[in-house]
């Protein structure tokens, strides 16, 4: 009956992706929950790729998942191991287990079972193996298998860390195929093999594996190990309730990236899904091993919500340090065409234009002005702004302060802006937005003073002179 192995002493958890495709919101969510749990609880973290289906598992995928590892700064203690460099391990205990009679050799056909799985589904039953070749004392033969000789009666229950006492009647369990014809192993064999092997203590995985749990039990106890803790974190739903998927957009961790998300946003969004403490949202990741533990992790489906993780998105740029920034944002701005720019107008730039931006890709877009030789021209806002005698007239008067002020000192200038409009008679507004205008080719910025202090004074006389040119 239940026996869960609580005594040991260090944990030691594992992610197992399959390189089938990119690491998504969910595998980045399991990957963070092993983490952070190693991580409180002072144990060590695994990485491991179930690489064997051989046919769907590609190296980009290997080397996309582990990339999109290092920007969420998951750092595994151990591996990557691959599951396909284990393949003779994996052998190994198939031939243990058929010495020790745990498992037997089957040489049913594909057609024999599959008319034996018609014949049982037309009669209303569950489609299970029948253990036809159980205790004949089969040998190996060309197409033959190699089954787990499990348990036919009684049941087992396992403590879920998560979702509580689950029992399971052994009756509902077929002998399962630990090797298949090829001599390779099923996934379930690979798992439990690694599982022992690396002494795994935790096992946290979506929910969708609870019926694998069950047989994984077995198939280790048989080998004559405990089995580790199990944890079946709840599925991860879109905001419409459905089942997380393409449908609602970018599922990929590195899409994020792309869209110029911070790594400590996604992780903050990523713990949030299923775990919780109180009412807070925001988490440092120092907060997150300090807090993180299972018991926290809650039963109901975790919704993922875009919108919180822009707004997360937001609050962690504003308090990114701008040189991290500065840095972080050279591909966006490479993507609008900007190769080379003067780095310190963008370090000065980054602080005034932070918020206002939810991403990078953003941040990119309103730093743009500020970086090229002449800003792109709004044609409405020019056409409003900076043209026609009286436009000619403020951008003159303009020129001139600035000609005889110091663009640095913020302070002096909006002294001497305010000065001269009420010496002329005009709204502050009159003089900035033509200037403002002029200066970045849109209608809107971070304050005008600033924006001159972030060109600098020959740039602002620049931009001032080919605006009077132009009006
Ligand atoms: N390779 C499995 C998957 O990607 C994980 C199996 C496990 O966590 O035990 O779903």
């Amino acid at each position: 009956m239940t026996q869960n192995n609580d005594n040991r002493p260090k944990v030691r958890t594992r992610f197992p992706p399959s390189p089938t495709g990119a690491l998504h919101i969910g595998g980045g969510r399991t990957a963070l929950f092993n983490w952070l749990f190693a991580r409180h609880h002072g144990g060590q973290f695994i990485m491991r790729l179930e690489d064997t289906d051989l046919q769907r598992s590609k190296p980009e995928h290997v080397t996309s998942i582990l990339e999109a590892m290092e920007w969420l700064g998951l750092d595994f203690d151990e591996g990557p191991y691959y599951q396909t460099k284990r393949f003779d391990r994996y052998k190994q205990v198939v031939e243990q287990m058929l010495q020790s009679g745990a498992a037997y050799w089957c040489h049913c056909s594909p057609e024999t079972l599959q008319a034996k799985r018609e014949a049982a589904m037309a009669s209303g039953a569950k489609p299970m193996y029948d253990g036809c070749c159980r205790g004949k004392g089969l040998g190996p033969a060309p197409g033959a298998v190699v089954r787990f000789a499990g348990p036919r009666t009684g049941s087992t229950t396992f403590n879920d860390m998560v979702k509580g006492p689950i029992t399971f009647d052994h009756a509902e369990l077929d002998d399962l195929i630990i090797q298949r014809s090829d001599g390779s192993p099923t996934y379930h064999l690979a798992v439990i093999v690694d599982d022992i092997d690396m002494e795994v203590t935790h096992v946290i995985r979506g929910d969708d594996h609870v019926s694998n749990t069950p047989r994984q039990i077995l198939l280790i106890r048989a080998l004559g190990h405990l089995e580790p803790r199990y944890a079946h974190i709840p599925m991860i739903l879109g905001q419409d309730k459905a089942r997380l998927s393409k449908r609602h957009g970018a599922t990929a961790i590195t899409d994020y990236r792309e869209m110029g998300y911070l790594p400590e946003a996604m992780i903050n969004a990523l713990a949030r899904l299923g775990w919780s403490h109180g009412d807070q949202e925001i988490f440092s990741r120092q907060e997150l091993i300090e807090l993180f533990d299972l018991d926290s992790v809650g039963r109901s489906a975790a919704v993922f919500d875009l919108d919180k993780l822009r707004s997360l998105n937001h609050k962690y740029i504003q308090k990114a340090d701008p040189q991290r920034l500065a840095q972080l944002v050279q591909p966006f701005l490479a993507k609008l065409g900007l190769a080379a720019y003067d780095e310190a107008v963008l370090r000065k730039a980054i602080p005034e234009l932070v918020q206002r931006t939810e991403n990078l890709e953003q941040l990119a877009q309103w730093a743009q002005p500020y970086l090229v030789d002449q800003p792109e021209m709004d044609a409405k806002a020019r056409q409003k702004f900076l043209i026609g005698p009286e436009a000619a007239a403020i951008l003159r008067q303009v020129r001139e302060l600035v000609a005889a002020g110091n663009v640095d000192d913020v302070a002096a200038m909006n002294e001497a802006f305010r000065a001269l409009a009420a010496r002329t008679g005009q709204k502050l507004g009159a003089l900035a937005q033509p200037t403002r205008v002029a200066l970045t080719g849109r209608t809107a910025s971070p304050g005008i003073f600033e924006v001159m202090a972030i060109l600098g004074r020959q740039a602002v006389l620049t931009r001032l002179d080919q605006a009077i040119a132009g009006a």
